[in-house]
């Protein structure tokens, strides 16, 4: 009897073991674990180095250890229990019904958004980003997930991602790509019916290609990403997706046909009916003519198809910038895209039209800006001074409506709060919260106005805690800059070394600066004024540091010469010590730098931030924003929650422009933020500075969250009808 239940019992465990096993496995596959702090610490205790070296990649975490490993790790009881609570997160979080969206959007559950996007930043594991636009819509992903709302991305599987940087000998960045293993990420090949991989055929300069999906699962919601390497393809066909914007202007419009018209036609094999098509920025375009072929296949007229097709479509736009609006000629239109002429029964002109702001200009080439404004039943910009700029920009295409009544409104970006905060600052607040999970209540919580207006409250958060956590996350940031520095070193010549441990101050007032370098970014602005600010650098009693990085384009050599000039600073300057340059800036490298500086400079040519999002991850963190009132600090600065250089207006000549934008950002760094930030009480303790971080997060950190921004999407878009 005694060894029956032996017996019982040691199965019951194996069961349980099988279980836990087989759920660790779902959970590695969905990127929920990258914005919950409980999974990161079992990956990373399971296996520290792996966590490490893999890039905190859980997938390649459970990969690095044997069967037999696992299991025994998990006959650790209090780690088991940890496990536990991880996978009874997860699955509550997943099956939860009482979402926001179940009170408020339940339409969009059967008929949900499909949101198409040439790039989704979503972890550091997953580099298939380049910039803002990726990171703001793998954020929209995430927080459409915890809103539960009916949600299904598009965008494409670049096998060797966004390019790597490096820097050589001549201070010039160098671009390299590495390989990405799609069973060493999160990612599942999507399948049919038969087990086998899903392929559809989209025609691309009239020939048909093939391509195959995999899914991230972002929580609850699928973002399907599109691959033509398949061995039916043509070679030029296979590596379409190799590189995000790889190549030339052949490459991306191929690349765009993919996106647009292939990510339609994989919705419709898997039976997914959206109820809108959300196009966030030009690229993706396209659908609007896969959209219309199909109810003009149906026998439907061309005008109605577009109006029909107007009224499914939804689009934002991203930039004032030139170069971020694509213009394909008509020499490309036609030989990439002419298949789109036939399908639609138009005349190679008719389809040029779409893309023209004066149909009858035969000079004028084809922008997927004009398609996504001319095939959308309504648009917007990405802060308010964005909407307008963009109201302007695009009048030509609305002649008769006076430029505030072109249909452009705006709708400001935002950031997810729970997968930007650092893990200090997470168990920080959940400490303060006392709260026994990161689970659903936990992000639910991070979006509440009420929860950030505690930050107020010194009863709360004493300024002695808050400015302990601050030390605690420099100190962090200069430990991660001095590793990489070591590293960068190492690969060039050894007559540069410096001593690294030595290398940047803990107790220095620490400015950073990390996007990518596109001119209009300026990003040596504020060596405008070299002499005087090596004075304040190296003044003793109060210093001053500065930490950058950033990718300039691959082609973009104007770019790679700020870059240049800011290593070379960096080295061969007063400035040495003072001044670093990180490489490769990713995820990863902007998590650790928004939450170590004490001050992130901002300094673009006003009006062409269109929204930033940097900025807003660094105030959970408590590191201030000092920027130009352009795209969202327009909004969110009030006087009391960070600085501003200028104010709200610009001349509108540019040299004039940068002149009085580098003088005004040397007045308020030394007038205002120096002081400021090293006027202590008796004790050491900045209780001014303090004052202007739990302002900031009072006023800023719910509000510039993705949940608001996508219940405003929701509200101001989806559910009209
Ligand atoms: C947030 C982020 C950006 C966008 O920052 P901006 O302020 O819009 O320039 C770009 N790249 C990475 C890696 C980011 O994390």
């Amino acid at each position: 009897m005694l060894s029956r239940t032996i017996e019982i019992q040691a199965v019951d465990t194996q069961n349980q073991m099988d279980a836990t096993v087989a759920a660790l496995n779902r959970l590695v596959r969905n990127l929920w674990w990258t914005w919950n702090q409980d999974a990161q610490d079992v990956f990373e205790e399971l296996s520290p180095r792996a966590w490490r070296h893999m890039y905190h990649n859980a997938v390649a975490v459970l990969r690095e250890l044997s069967d037999e490993e696992l299991r025994v790790r998990l006959l650790d009881e209090e780690f088991n229990g940890r496990v536990q609570g991880v996978l009874r997160q997860f699955d509550a979080y997943m099956n939860a019904s009482d979402t926001w969206a179940a009170a408020n959007a339940a339409r969009l559950a059967k008929r949900p958004v499909a949101y198409f996007s040439a790039e989704f930043g979503f972890h550091e594991t997953l580099p298939i980003a380049a910039g803002g636009l990726g990171m703001l819509a793998g954020d929209h992903a995430k927080s459409a997930s915890d809103l539960g709302l009916g949600f299904v991305g598009i965008s494409l599987f670049y096998r060797e991602g966004y390019f790597q940087q490096s820097i050589n000998a001549e201070n010039w960045q160098t671009e390299y790509y590495s390989q990405l293993d799609p069973q060493n990420l999160p990612l599942e090949p999507v399948t049919g019916d038969n087990g086998e991989p899903l392929i559809c055929t989209v025609e691309i300069a009239a020939e048909p290609v093939s391509f195959c999906a995999w899914v991230a699962n972002v929580g609850r919601c699928p973002v399907y990403l599109l691959d033509t390497k398949l061995p039916m393809n043509q070679p030029h066909f296979r590596d379409l997706t190799q590189h995000v914007y790889g190549g030339d202007d052949s490459t991306r419009i191929m690349q765009e046909i993919l996106l647009g018209a292939g990510g339609v036609r994989l919705l419709r094999r898997l039976g997914v009916s959206p109820s809108v098509f959300h196009l966030n920025e030009g690229h993706a375009a396209f659908l609007v003519l896969e959209l219309m072929r199909e109810r003009i296949a149906e026998g439907v007229s061309f005008d109605e198809a577009l109006a029909e097709t107007r009224g499914q479509c939804l689009f934002t736009t991203h930039t004032p910038v030139p170069a971020g609006h694509d213009r394909f000629s008509h020499k490309l239109m036609n030989s990439a895209a002419r298949h789109f002429c036939g399908q639609l029964g138009v005349s190679a002109n008719e389809l040029l039209a779409l893309g023209r702001v004066d149909p009858a200009d035969a000079g004028e080439e084809f922008c997927m800006t004009v398609l996504a404004l001319k095939g959308s039943r309504a648009a917007n910009g990405v802060s308010e001074l964005h909407g307008e700029v963009s109201r302007k920009m695009w009048h030509g295409l609305y002649p008769n409506e006076s430029v505030d009544d072109v249909p452009i409104g705006h709708v400001t970006n935002g950031i997810h709060l729970a997968g930007w905060m650092k893990g200090p600052v997470r168990k920080f607040l959940r400490h303060k919260l006392n709260q026994a999970d990161s689970g659903a209540n936990w992000a639910k919580e991070l979006a509440k106005p009420e929860f950030w207006a505690r930050m107020q409250d010194a009863s709360f958060v004493s300024d002695e805690e808050l400015w302990a956590l601050r030390y605690r996350l420099r100190r962090e940031l200069i430990e991660f800059a001095r590793r990489r520095l070591q590293d960068q070193e190492h690969r060039s010549e050894p007559k540069d070394f410096i001593a690294f441990d030595h290398l940047l101050n803990p107790d220095a007032l620490t400015i950073g600066f990390a996007r990518r370098f596109a001119t209009y970014k300026r990003a040596p602005l504020v060596f405008d004024h070299f002499e005087n600010l090596v004075s304040l650098a190296r003044d003793l009693r109060r210093p001053v540091q500065f930490i950058f990085a950033g990718k300039a384009h691959p082609r973009d050599d104007e770019g790679k010469r700020l870059i240049q000039k800011i290593i070379h600073m960096s080295r061969h300057s007063k400035l040495s010590g003072h001044l670093v340059f990180l490489e490769n800036y990713d995820v990863h490298v902007a998590r650790q730098m928004v939450s170590g500086c004490d001050v992130w400079l901002n300094n673009p040519r006003r009006p062409l931030e269109a929204s930033g999002t940097s900025g807003m991850k660094a105030t959970c963190h408590g590191c201030l924003n000092l920027s130009i009132l352009d795209g969202w600090w327009r909004e969110g600065y009030d006087g009391t929650n960070g600085f501003a250089i200028g104010g709200d207006e610009h001349p509108d000549n540019v040299d004039e422009q940068d002149r009085l934008d580098s003088e005004n950002l040397y007045k308020v760094l030394s007038g205002e933020v120096i002081p400021c930030f090293y006027d202590r009480d008796e004790i050491g303790i900045p209780r001014a500075w303090l004052g202007k971080i739990r302002r900031a997060m009072v006023t800023l950190a719910a509000r510039y969250d993705t949940t608001r921004m996508v219940r405003e999407y929701a509200q101001k878009f989806y559910l009209q009808e």
